[in-house]
């Protein structure tokens, strides 16, 4: 790369660079122009134009190197791999795995971890945790992204069991198990926030905006001690 004083003129006001972008933007936009017109007239029957998924009616399926949300592996009778070493955590640049080890109940292995937690937020997808474990404990070939709605912190950071549900949902339903139930749970959310009385909420991320019985609560009735309320009924002396 060339630094910025032996750059010309005309490379420092960076107008061929954008000159050549906008030559890529309108070459793609053509291309696709013509071919669904000619498309609609029976030609370039054989061409085909660059299109956009529909997400998420339409999915693409993630390729087998793809690093996804993360899974904690389990051993055969279902309990987790993991023992606790703090190797992943220690590894993590983000810092955004927090782990609590306990006493294993299983008296092969020395500790477990009672608490396993990823803050997805501050997780950068590098994969060190998952070469820094040394029990093969701590996996991401779980073919789903990260979850990308919620309204608080607490929302993105997910817990042992949820990375241990990725692991049973993967054996048990394959790769396309996870993405399915992060979006039957899309759905769900959805499903529960529609209001015929507010046509506007249609998504569960509409929900961003409070209603206004949320914005301005009205005042708890005040509850009378008992004593009180048996003076104040009708008929009380
Ligand atoms: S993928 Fe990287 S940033 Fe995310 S938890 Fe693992 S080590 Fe940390
Ligand atoms: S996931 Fe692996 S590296 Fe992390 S604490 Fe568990 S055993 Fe250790």
């Amino acid at each position: 790369m060339k630094r910025r004083e032996e750059m010309t003129l005309m490379e420092r006001a960076y107008v061929p660079e954008i000159l050549r972008g906008l030559a890529v933007t309108n070459f793609h936009f053509m291309r696709n122009l013509a071919i669904n017109i000619g498309q609609l007239f029976g030609l370039a029957k054989d061409r085909r134009a660059n299109e956009t998924s529909q997400y998420p009616e339409q999915r693409k399926h993630y390729p087998d190197h793809f690093r996804g949300s993360h899974r904690l592996t389990l051993r055969e009778d279902s309990s987790v791999r993991c023992t606790a070493c703090f190797l992943c955590a220690t590894a993590c640049p983000a810092q955004c795995i927090y782990i609590e080890a306990g006493e294993s109940p299983d008296p092969h292995v020395e500790k477990y971890p009672l608490r396993y937690e990823i803050d997805t937020l501050r997780c950068i997808y590098c994969g060190l945790c998952v070469e820094a474990c040394p029990c093969d404990a701590i996996r991401m070939d779980t073919y789903v992204h990260p979850r990308i709605w919620g309204f608080d912190r607490k929302d993105f950071v997910e817990n042992k069991q949820q990375l241990m549900h990725r692991s049973t949902v993967l054996a048990e339903t394959g790769r396309d198990g996870n993405m399915d139930e992060m979006q039957q749970w899309y759905k769900e959310q959805d499903a529960a926030v529609y209001n015929p009385q507010r046509p506007e909420l249609k998504r569960y991320t509409d929900r961003a905006v409070p209603l206004e019985a949320e914005k301005h609560p009205a005042p708890e009735p005040e509850e009378l001690p008992a004593i009180d309320r048996h003076q104040h009924a009708p008929g009380g002396k």
